[in-house]
C-alpha cells in the first residue's frame, strides 16, 4: 500500500488536488475536514463537539481525528494506497501516525507539500466562503486563526517529514491543471 499525505495550509488547494489525484492513482482520499464536516451536518455527538472548534478555527483533539484515520484504514482495502488530506496537523498526529502504519508493517510513502503565499491563502478562502458556504471560511478572523494554527501547530511536521527524506514541495500557483500536471510529474518521480 501507498500512503501520500497532501500537505499545507489552510486554502493551498489540498482538497481540489486530492480527489483527481486520488483518481489517477487509485488511492483512497481522506480528507479529515470532510470528514468533520459530515459528521457536523449529521449532528452526532462528535460533530456537536467538533463544530464549535472548527468555527473558531482551532483544531478537533488529536485522538478524535486519529479514530476517524484508523476506522478508514481498515475499511478501504480494494485500493493501492490512501491519501491523506488534512492529517497530520499536529505532531502528536504524525508521530501516532506513523506507529498505525508500523503496526501494519507499513509506512508513508511521501508527502506532497502545496506551496503558497498567506496573502493567496487569504484571497482563495474568502472565494471559497462564497462558493461552498463553509461557516469557517466566512469570518477574517477565524481565518487569520486557522494561518496562525498552521504555522504553530502544524509547519513543524516539514522538518520532521524532512529529517525522514520523505517530503517534497510542488508551488500551488497557477492553474488546477498546472499544479496537478507538476504533481503527478513528482508522484512518478519517486
Ligand atoms: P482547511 O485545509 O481549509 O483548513 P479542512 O477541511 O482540512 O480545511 O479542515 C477544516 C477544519 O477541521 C480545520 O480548521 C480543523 O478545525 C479541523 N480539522 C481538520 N483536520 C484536522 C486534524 N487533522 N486535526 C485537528 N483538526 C482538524
Amino acid at each position: 500500500m501507498k500512503y501520500y499525505i497532501i500537505f499545507g495550509p489552510p486554502g493551498a488547494g489540498k482538497g481540489t488536488q486530492a480527489a483527481p489525484l486520488a483518481e489517477h492513482y487509485n488511492l483512497k482520499h481522506i480528507s479529515t475536514g470532510e470528514l468533520l464536516r459530515a459528521e457536523i451536518a449529521e449532528g452526532s455527538p462528535l460533530g456537536l463537539q467538533a463544530k464549535a472548534l472548527i468555527e473558531n478555527g482551532q483544531l478537533v483533539p488529536d485522538e478524535v481525528v486519529e479514530g476517524m484515520i484508523a476506522r478508514a484504514f481498515g475499511k478501504y482495502r480494494d485500493v493501492d494506497g490512501f491519501l491523506l488530506d488534512g492529517f497530520p496537523r499536529t505532531y502528536t498526529q504524525a508521530i501516532d501516525l506513523d506507529e498505525m502504519l508500523e503496526a501494519r508493517d507499513e509506512a508513508i510513502t511521501a508527502v506532497i507539500s502545496l506551496m503558497i503565499p498567506d496573502e493567496t491563502v487569504k484571497q482563495r478562502i474568502a472565494h471559497r466562503a462564497i462558493l461552498e458556504n463553509r461557516q469557517d471560511d466566512a469570518r477574517e478572523e477565524v481565518v487569520q486563526n486557522r494561518i496562525d494554527t498552521y504555522h504553530r501547530q502544524t509547519e513543524p511536521l516539514i522538518e520532521f517529514y524532512k529529517q525522514q527524506g520523505k517530503y517534497h514541495e510542488v508551488e500551488s500557483l497557477g492553474t488546477i491543471e498546472e499544479v496537478g500536471a507538476k504533481i503527478r510529474a513528482l508522484v512518478d518521480s519517486l
